[in-house]
């Protein structure tokens, strides 16, 4: 169960200030943006942040997090949510809940709008995240809430002694297939090569489970059930061989997509569409930043979307200064 804290309240949690202008508009409440925000605020900048959904962000829905610096014993997704909750309301961070759907720019500022209305900063940092990315295979959407999930901390204790499947041989379908042998009977992995990219510490724990078994080389072809998933078709990509095997649940982790439509291309993206930055966190654009997943990077982890938000954040407060300077005078001219 969702600490209700953590979810987007009605009406707003604060609302947005009359002149709705702020000098940081920070747009995401994951790791990287409520970092971000921490810095801004204890800089003193007049910050705003913007979350569609849930404070935390995707890592409040991990099960279990193991390789966050200082905590030995692991610690909660929804554990460390609510830990940077209280952080930011001891800070008094002003939040509007709501979806953002464009940007523009004007003269010296921008204009963001969210869900319907209009905020005006100087600066934005963008730590909007990625979402988990869809299979696309006949039965993903008609089955979805009905066997096929994206979520098995959420969904995981329904499939009590039910045989799962889990596609995906990233960090996240072997994390979540391994939470899943709390409940399930039997949880097959799918995964389209014969190496897991998982790190070798989660690859070994899955591969040394008696209750998780390995399709490899193999994809889903589809997924079947009247109003429930009832089988999938795997492929084996080695022979082209089809076989039918009866589940109960499906569970996709086949990587994500970065959340940047609302960019409407303001920025440089890469062509899987994640933000160009250098390493100050600074974007093609004078005054806007991205942290955290949504932008390039190689290492996607709740501890360097931290480490991009604190920078982002800096990065912006010395662009706010250098803005807010007067003019240096030049030598008068000859
Ligand atoms: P990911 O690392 O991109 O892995 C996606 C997996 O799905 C890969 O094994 C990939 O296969 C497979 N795949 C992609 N498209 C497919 C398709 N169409 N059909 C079948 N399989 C497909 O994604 P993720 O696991 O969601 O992780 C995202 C990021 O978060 C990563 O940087 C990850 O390290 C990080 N993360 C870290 C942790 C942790 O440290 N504990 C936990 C969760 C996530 P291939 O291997 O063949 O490409």
């Amino acid at each position: 169960m969702i600490n209700q804290l953590l979810i987007k309240p009605k009406p707003q949690l604060k609302p947005i200030d009359k002149a709705g202008a702020v000098d940081l508009l920070i747009l995401g409440g994951g790791p990287a943006g409520l970092t971000a925000a921490i810095y801004a605020l204890r800089a003193r900048l007049k910050v705003m942040l913007v979350e569609k959904m849930i404070l935390g962000g995707q890592a409040s829905t991990t099960f279990q997090i193991e390789n966050y610096p200082g905590f030995p014993e692991g610690l909660s997704g929804m554990e460390l949510a609510s830990r940077l909750q209280e952080q930011v309301k001891k800070l008094d961070l002003p939040i509007t809940w709501g979806k953002v759907s464009s940007i523009a720019k004007k003269n010296n500022h921008y204009e963001v709008v969210v869900d319907g209305k209009i905020i005006t900063t100087s600066a934005i940092i963008v730590a909007t995240g990625t979402t988990t990315a869809k299979l696309g295979v006949p039965g993903e959407e008609e089955l979805l809430g009905r066997g096929v999930s994206y979520c098995a901390t959420c969904d995981g204790p329904f499939y009590k002694e039910k045989n799962v499947m889990v596609v995906g041989g990233g960090n996240s379908a072997i994390e979540e297939a391994i939470f899943l042998t709390r409940f399930a009977a039997k949880v097959m992995v799918v995964h389209r090569r014969d190496q897991l990219r998982a790190d070798k510490i989660l690859a070994e724990r899955a591969q040394n489970n008696p209750k998780i078994f390995f399709y490899w080389h193999s994809v889903v072809k589809e997924i079947k059930g009247q109003n429930k998933v009832e089988a999938v078709t795997l492929e084996d990509l080695a022979n082209k061989n089809q076989l039918t095997v009866p589940i109960d649940g499906i569970f996709m982790y086949v990587g994500s997509q970065p959340n940047t439509d609302c960019l409407n291309k303001l920025v440089k993206l890469n062509r899987q569409g994640f933000i160009i930055t250098d390493a100050a966190m600074k974007t093609n654009v004078k005054g806007i930043f991205a942290a955290g997943d949504v932008r390039v990077k190689t290492l996607r982890q709740i501890v360097t979307a931290a480490a991009d938000g604190a920078i982002a954040a800096e990065s912006a407060r010395q662009y706010l200064e250098a803005k807010d300077a007067p003019p240096k005078k030049g030598k008068p001219l000859p």
